[in-house]
């Protein structure tokens, strides 16, 4: 369901439930309110009713005390008025008399043997009516004429007079007489004149039944009626007399009111109830058609019999008026529910629709729809979120232009180099399969040319990385410029100072002339901050399909290739041949044994003695790495050094080396009047931390017992070239220390000799190459003899080293370089060999 409907459907509900329990609290209370105003209406009605009840009951006997002295006093005229003898007297002569005396009826009763009878009257009824069977009347009667005065204890009695009780007159028990009874022994009738229905006249008019019948006109009263409890429901106080039937006054079920809603059974034993527990009883009950309520109340007086005032109300009443409320509460709140449902639908709209917009602006930027603006004008929190879903999606609208912007940036800078602006290892290892594949389809060449720049190194080093970028511009470009210029030749920069060239559909002669024609360009002097440096490179040639169809294996070929001609001196074109050196293949496992191998600590070092040819005084040895691998056998430092350097495993190498060159030394001079000196070779990437480097140095010294005065440092001109003052103060401080600074192969790198006289070096290495250089006749022998006199004129020591031949020797000698180390001399040795060499000599 959705919200829009959910909303109102919630609303609904919960005002339904409010509005049902308040309706039904409400009739509740209604009810009971209702039912508590009719009480208290009964009550009321009842203390009125019950007042004038008693009220009559005392009034009554008052007009009955009354009522009975105006009879004697009628009684009187009468005895006057009349003769003697009853015989005398006519019933006519009764009725003028009783007109005159103003009461209802006279009769005159006499004496028999054995009664007491009616013998004249006004009221034919009383004509020979017996008194006979009327209890204390008769005794009454009989005392009277045997002139004695009354004490039946009821009525009035005064002398020869007595006046009974109201009560029903039995010789016609439709009225309530009042009578009076005159004997004073003067006649011989006893005159008994009476009121007829006179208190109930009286009653009528003063009594509780003018208050009854107000009462039963009143709304929902449907009868009043005064229960004699005492004989309500009794059957047995019917009297029979003279012929009729009916029930005395005392013995009256009924006091004042009607009684229509009958219901005897009930009524008794209800009114039985209020008496005996003194409460109000009720019953409802359908009477006469109608529903009802009874209420019964009793009360109680302190002279009198207690009496009980029913009182039947019209229960349907209650009902219409509480159905008319409970009417009118439904409407309203029917009212109300729909105003709820308009109200609730309005406000769901209001919450749902600016939803459903912002729901559209969503799925919107989902499918990617970016830059879109809602207008949503409200101050709430959907015009905020409105305002920040447009804020977003603008957003990215500017991100998705920027991202293509600079898409074609990132595909551009994916693919090439950026120092050289070159093609990169990328996009020649994603575009050689398919040139591969489409070589494959028409039979075409592949030419894969490696080249790798000769001693660059060395030039990096040198130089710093700034100037190494700045060569490897010059060289992409004069890479380039070897191709037309809208050649689409595939030229890639690989990393470092590799570059790989694609060739399509050329011969292999075709691809060595262009190879060569690039090693002689890149070959030609590099100018940088006026400085001339000169640089050459390698370059490996492999072909697709002559060497191999695999693209992998034609990439290991041509580097293959590049690496012999680097072992052939650099600076060279080298074609694939199956013939090349299968170790250069293996590199990365080369790497992979060599680290091994130093964590193992299977190195070894060789010691070369340096020797004082004049003295013949072993004065030192040069300590060389050896390393036997069991894979590849012995591997030249020429081969892995490079690969140690590369690989950052030159610094453990090196401390490999020292540690042990060191103790090995130490122990041997130990044993020597004259110590020897022993120097260790030291790479560029010694001196990248110099500061360390010296307190490693001197550690190392101190841990052997090795004096500094017999170590020597031997490092290559390139070092120094960096013109580094850590270097320098490092240099220095070895110095300082005892410690020999000694330039190896002196000659071959691009010392301005100028300044070598300010730095702390001890001694010339004259390069190998020069002695080896040096002919029988002493030619070739310029760049010796020129390093020799530097030295001498800078007061720098000079060795030289490779010396293998006896001329090679006479030749130094005979320029007054007395130090010498080389083949003619020893080998470099193991430290058996070198210790046989050193003591057996
Ligand atoms: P280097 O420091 O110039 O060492 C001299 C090299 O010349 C050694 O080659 C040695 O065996 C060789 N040699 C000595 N006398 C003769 C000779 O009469 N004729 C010929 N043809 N060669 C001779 P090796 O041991 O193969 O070392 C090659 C290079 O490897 C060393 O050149 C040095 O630069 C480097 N190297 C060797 N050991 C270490 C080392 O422990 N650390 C460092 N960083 N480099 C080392
Ligand atoms: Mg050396
Ligand atoms: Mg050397």
């Amino acid at each position: 369901m959705s919200i829009k409907k959910k909303i109102p459907l919630i609303f609904c509900i919960l005002v339904f439930l409010i509005l049902f329990t308040n309706n039904a609290f409400h009739y509740i209370r209604s009810k009971n309110q209702l039912l508590k105003y009719n009480e208290i209406v009964i009550k009321m009605i009842v203390k009125e009713v019950s007042f004038q009840v008693k009220n009559t009951k005392n009034s009554s006997l008052y007009v009955e005390d009354i009522l009975g002295r105006d009879l004697r006093t009628a009684s009187l005229v009468i005895k006057h008025a009349l003769p003697a003898r009853y015989q005398d007297i006519t019933n006519e002569q009764l009725k003028v008399l009783a007109k005159e005396t103003g009461v209802s009826h006279i009769t005159l009763l006499a004496k028999t043997s054995d009664d007491i009878i009616g013998v004249k009257s006004s009221d034919s009824q009383e004509i020979g009516m017996s008194t006979k069977g009327w209890g204390y009347w008769y005794d009454a009667y009989n005392q009277l004429f045997s002139l004695k005065p009354v004490s039946v204890g009821k009525g009035i009695t005064l002398p020869h007079y007595w006046s009974g009780p109201i009560e029903v007159a039995s010789s016609n028990p439709n009225h309530i007489d009042k009578w009076g009874y005159y004997f004073d022994g003067s006649t011989n009738y006893m005159i008994n004149p009476y009121f007829r229905d006179k208190i109930t006249d009286y009653e009528k008019r003063f009594g509780p039944w003018k208050i009854i019948q107000d009462f039963t006109k009143e709304e929902g009263i449907l009868e009043l009626t005064v229960f004699n409890p005492k004989n309500f429901g009794k059957k047995k106080e019917v009297v029979h007399l003279n012929g009729n039937k009916y029930i005395r006054i005392s013995a009256q079920p009924i006091w004042y009111g009607k009684y229509t809603y009958q219901n005897i059974a009930t009524d008794t034993r209800q009114i039985k109830k209020a008496i005996k527990t003194k409460n109000i009883q009720t019953y409802r009950d359908s009477l006469n058609g109608k529903m009802i309520m009874k209420t019964f109340v009793p009360v109680f007086s302190k002279n009198d019999q207690p009496f009980v005032i029913g009182l039947v109300y019209d229960y349907g009443l209650i009902q219409a008026e509480l159905v008319h409320e409970l009417k009118v509460h439904i409407l309203l709140s029917i009212a109300i529910m729909i105003i709820v449902l308009i109200v609730s639908f309005i406000f769901s709209r209001s919450i749902t629709q600016p939803i459903g917009y912002i729901v559209e602006q969503v799925n919107e930027i989902a499918q990617g729809n970016f830059g879109k603006n809602l207008k949503l004008k409200r101050k709430d929190e959907f015009g905020m979120l409105a305002e920040n879903v447009n804020a977003m999606s603008n957003r990215l609208h500017s991100y998705v232009e920027d991202l293509n912007q600079s898409k074609e940036l990132i595909e551009y800078q994916a693919y090439h180099d950026p120092l050289t602006g070159l093609l990169n290892r990328r996009f020649f290892q994603e575009k050689l399969n398919p040139i591969i594949a489409h070589a494959n389809e028409t039979g075409e060449t592949v030419s894969v040319l490696f080249i790798d720049l000769d001693r660059f190194k060395q030039v990096n080093d040198s130089f710093g990385h700034n100037k190494g970028d700045e060569i490897l511009k010059i060289v992409a470009h004069r890479i380039k410029e070897c191709f037309p210029a809208d050649d689409h030749t595939i030229i890639t920069r690989q990393g470092g100072d590799e570059f790989i060239i694609l060739l399509q559909n050329l011969t292999l002669h075709d691809t060595t002339t262009t190879a060569e024609r690039i090693v002689n360009n890149l070959k030609k002097p590099y100018s940088l901050n006026g400085q001339e440096i000169y640089l050459s490179a390698c370059c490996g040639i492999s072909m697709y399909p002559d060497h191999t169809k695999n693209a992998d294996t034609l990439i290991i070929y041509s580097d293959l290739a590049m690496y012999a001609a680097k072992k052939a001196g650099g600076n060279r074109v080298t074609v694939y041949s199956n013939k090349l050196n299968q170790s250069d293949i293996e590199r990365p496992r080369l790497e992979a044994h060599l680290r091994k191998a130093i964590e193992n600590e299977k190195i070894d070092v060789f010691y070369q003695p340096k020797i004082n040819v004049n003295s013949g005084i072993i004065f030192g040895a040069e300590a060389l790495v050896r390393w036997k691998d069991e894979e590849f056998g012995v591997v030249s430092p020429e081969l892995f050094i490079p690969i140690a350097e590369d690989t950052g495993l030159i610094q453990p190498l090196w401390e490999l080396v020292m540690k042990s060159a060191c103790q090995q030394v130490s122990k041997w001079n130990a044993a020597r009047s004259l110590p020897l000196s022993i120097s260790v070779n030291f790479s560029a990437r010694q001196f990248q931390e110099p500061y360390n480097m010296v307190s490693q140095v001197k550690e190392i010294l101190f841990a052997s017992q090795l004096p500094p005065e017999n170590f020597e440092v031997e490092i290559t001109e390139s070092i120094l070239l960096n013109n580094s003052t850590e270097i320098v103060q490092s240099l220095e401080s070895l110095q300082k220390m005892g410690i020999a600074v000694s330039i190896d192969d002196f000659g071959t790198g691009y010392s301005s000799l100028s300044y070598l006289k300010d730095l702390p070096i001890n001694t010339l290495k004259i390069d190998k190459s020069f002695i080896q250089n040096i002919d029988q006749d002493y030619g070739n022998s310029e760049i010796p003899e020129a390093i020799i006199n530097l030295a001498r004129s800078l007061h720098l020591n000079v060795i030289a080293e490779g010396v293998e031949k006896e001329y090679q020797k006479e030749f130094l000698l005979s320029r007054n370089c007395v130090q010498m180390q080389g083949y003619l001399i020893s080998k470099p040795l193991s430290k058996e060999d070198f210790e046989d060499f050193l003591f057996k000599k």
